[in-house]
This record gives C-alpha cells, structure tokens and sequence, in this order.
C-alpha cells in the first residue's frame, strides 16, 4: 500500500514542480481589496488556481468569497474530518534578491521564489500527498480536507471568516513550521507604552513598521548642535554596534544599525530601537525614553519589565521593541511579547501598569497560547510517520509563532521545514529543496493513512 502510494508520488515529481511554479509566478502579497478578492485580486487569482488545481485531481471544492478555499477527499463529517491548512499568500519581497522572486527558477535541486517554502511548497506537497492516497485507492474512514487561506501573513482573519462560513475540522495539522511537530504556541501580544518626553528632546523618531519584526536599523533627530554630533561620534567608537551622527536642518540625526530579525526569536537579532533609546539615554533623555530604555532596553525577555517567565513546556517569555515614534511630546513604543502557556497575563499587564506611573500601557492585540497534548493520536500518529520516513528522533516542540494551526480545537503544526534546513521563510533569495518538497509529500501521505485511512 504505501510502495503503491510511493510509486505515484514518484510519477508526480514533474507535474509537482510545474505546479509549484505556477503559484509562485502568482505575486499573492496583500494588497487592495477589491470584490471577491478581500486580499487583493492577486490573492484570489492564487486561490482560484490552486482550487483548479485540487477540482482537476478529484478533490471536491469550495471557495469562500475569496478569503479561503477548502479541497475534500473522501466521505463523512466535516468535523471530524482530518485538516491541513496551508497558505497562499505571501510576504513582501523585500531587498537582497538575487533571482526573479516570482520566478519559480529550478536550479541545483532547489526551487526559487517568494512563497516556494512559505507556504505554496507544503500546501502543494500536501495535495499530491491526497492524490496518490486517492489514486492509490485507499479507502478512508474519515474525510481529509485541504484548506488554503489568503490572509495568513496579516493576521489569519481568513479562517476566521472561513469558520463562520464553512465547518473548520476538529483536528489537524499545518505545514507552516518546521518539523518534528509544534504542539505548542506561546500565546501573544502587542502591547504599546507612551508618554512624555523629558531631558534631552527627541524631535522625530519614526522606527520600524511591523511589531513583529525586530527592526535593523533606527534614526532620531534630536535637538542639539554640532557639539553633541560630535559627542555621539566619539562615543560611537566605545560602542558595540554601529552609531553614527550628523547635522540635518539645525538638529543632530543620529543612526544605529542593528540586525532585523522574526520578533518570535529576539535573541537572534539585535535591536536597533534598544540601541537606539539606550544612546538617547545616555546623552540625557529622561521621561519615556528613559524608562524604555531601563524596562526593555537591549534586553529580549522581560525581565526588566519585572514579567520575565518560563515554563516547562512553552520555553522563555520573549519580549521585543519593534516599533517607536514621537508625536509632538509623546513618544509611543510597540512590543512583541510571547508568552509561556502558563503565563497570566491580565496579572502581569495589570504589574507592569503599577511600576510605571504616568505612562500609559494599552494591550492592542493578543492572542491566547496554544496547546495540544502530546499523547494525542494526532501528536503520535504524527511523529510516527516522520520517524517512518527520516529516522529523525520523535519529540514535539514549542514555538513562539502563531499559525493557522490555532484554528483547529486540536491542530500542531508539522513542517515543512527539516531540521538542518536554512529558514528561509520572509527571505530574500527564498527557496526550497526538491528533497523537501517531495520529502513532505511522502510524510503527509502517511499521515494522511495513518489518520483518516480505514
Ligand atoms: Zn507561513
């Protein structure tokens, strides 16, 4: 049965690479709403061909006024059918690329573009994982529905509209991680602190654009002559990251340069806004700028902000300043936080308000952690046929990102990235393996008998 599913899955591998071509030549990145395309008519164009795609392989479609689609195979309760859920839309370009990012070029074993490993790859590799299941002829005892959303890269408001509207499965599993498989996801939330400026005055600073990256590079203009540039230069050779300053229109700019980074995994980058406000700091800013630098500063979990926690089972709080800027006297700093399952966090916001009198701390969005037991047929069915396939250890795992997993009562995320693999999701030059590619169908067709096969 599985040589069977194996076979087919080997006679598929052209035809996989040309489809995955042909969605990533679809520039899916948010934009404009138009009718029936609530995410840009890229986005619907991206889900109308993958449907196509799923109706031409036997799968019974449906789409969703264009935030999402679904593709069954088999028979039986929507509920209790097994999900997958995958994306079609993709994050910005960005700088740096090297190739067509909406090219699709196979070269080396590796195909290129914006979307190849995030999330077009699996969502593909999962289809053809049905197909051979189907053509296979291996009857099921529960339904297996694909569903690809186009609005996961912004906020995953797809699956809300698509449970509104369609019966979202109980259980299942998301290809938008890494393997083994993440039965934990930190909860989180963008929290925003402001108030006045004091000391030294900040005329305009207007760093980062999305709170969940940890932006690379700040600037301030700052009140000041050409004393102080040149203070700011002198110091910057103490320094261990780049500074720099000049004169611009009567004021002083200042710049630093840190290293970008996902805002789920602070450690890895280096925070230009820390740099930033500690600099301020020291040349004599008081008031907000003072205090985020003593609360958050360089560090990365919290621990300044008296909320530093770890558990067992979901890791460290991570904490990340990713957003800052002035309006008129006021200065206004955005953070990520991730937080542990075990975290409380009415109580910690409610901790933080008390140390910090006068200024203002307003929770603008949060989202509850998520948790799967590992002893869950899910969870073990799932780890077995990894095992199965690349003798990789069985273990499940945290992360402090959110995917479409979250949706499901009981859904993990698995995969498609392996480990070793670079992560080259959000990337310039983003690619994946061939290897990976079909490697994943193989995993996902298993799974597939495993779970829903009779
Ligand atoms: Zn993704």
């Amino acid at each position: 049965m599985l040589n069977r599913i194996d076979q087919l899955l080997e006679s598929y591998r052209e035809e996989m690479i040309a489809t995955l071509q042909k969605w990533v030549q679809i520039p899916s990145v948010t934009s404009e709403a138009a009718p029936g395309a609530p995410f840009g008519v890229e986005n619907r164009r991206a889900l109308d061909v993958a449907m196509e795609d799923c109706e031409r392989m036997g799968m019974k479609t449906e789409i969703f006024d264009g935030y999402a689609g679904h593709a069954d195979l088999g028979e039986g309760d929507d509920y209790e059918a097994l999900g997958i859920l995958a994306h079609l839309d993709v994050v910005p370009v960005g700088d740096g690329w090297t190739v067509e990012p909406f090219g699709g070029l196979v070269k080396d074993g590796k195909i290129y573009g914006r979307g190849t490993s995030d999330d077009k790859g699996p969502a593909i590799s999962a289809l053809f994982a049905m197909r051979a299941v189907k053509e296979a002829g291996i009857p099921l005892k529960r339904k297996v529905r694909l569903i690809l959303g186009c609005d996961e890269e912004q906020g995953s408001s797809d699956m809300v509209y698509y449970k509104e509207h369609a019966t979202m499965p109980r259980s299942g599993f998301s290809p938008d991680a890494e393997y083994p498989v993440i039965n934990i996801e930190k909860g989180g939330c963008h929290l925003m602190i402001s108030g006045k400026q004091a000391g030294l005055k900040v005329l305009e600073m207007n760093v980062g654009e999305r709170a969940n990256v940890v932006p690379g590079f700040a600037s301030a203009l700052v009140e000041g002559n050409k004393a102080l540039a040149e203070k700011v230069n002198a110091m910057a050779k103490e320094l261990p990251y780049p500074v720099s300053a000049r004169m611009e229109n009567g004021a002083v700019r200042i710049d630093t340069v840190g290293v970008t980074g996902h805002a789920a995994m602070p450690e890895h980058g280096r925070n230009a806004i820390g740099q930033l406000v500690l600099l301020l700091k020291d040349l004599g800013a008081e008031g907000i700028v003072g205090l985020l630098a003593d609360k958050i500063g360089m560090t990365c979990y919290g621990e300044n902000l008296g909320i530093a926690m770890e558990d067992q089972i979901s890791g460290k709080l991570t904490c990340s300043m990713d957003i800052i800027r002035t309006e008129g006297d006021t200065v206004s700093a955005t953070m990520d936080i991730r937080y542990p399952v075990l975290f409380n966090l009415d109580a910690a916001l409610s901790l933080m308000q008390s140390g910090m009198e006068g200024y203002e701390v307003v929770n603008l969005h949060s989202r509850k952690p998520h948790y799967v037991s590992a002893d869950t047929e899910l969870v073990k069915g799932l780890l077995d046929v990894y095992h199965d396939v690349t003798g990789n250890e069985k273990k499940a795992i945290a992360i402090g990102g959110g995917t479409y997993a979250q949706s499901m009562d009981e859904g993990v995320a698995f995969g498609a990235q392996f480990p070793g693999e670079p992560e080259m999701a959000h990337q310039a030059d983003e690619f994946l393996s061939l290897d990976s590619l079909f490697g994943s169908a193989k995993i996902f067709a298993r799974a597939i008998v495993r779970l829903a096969g009779k």
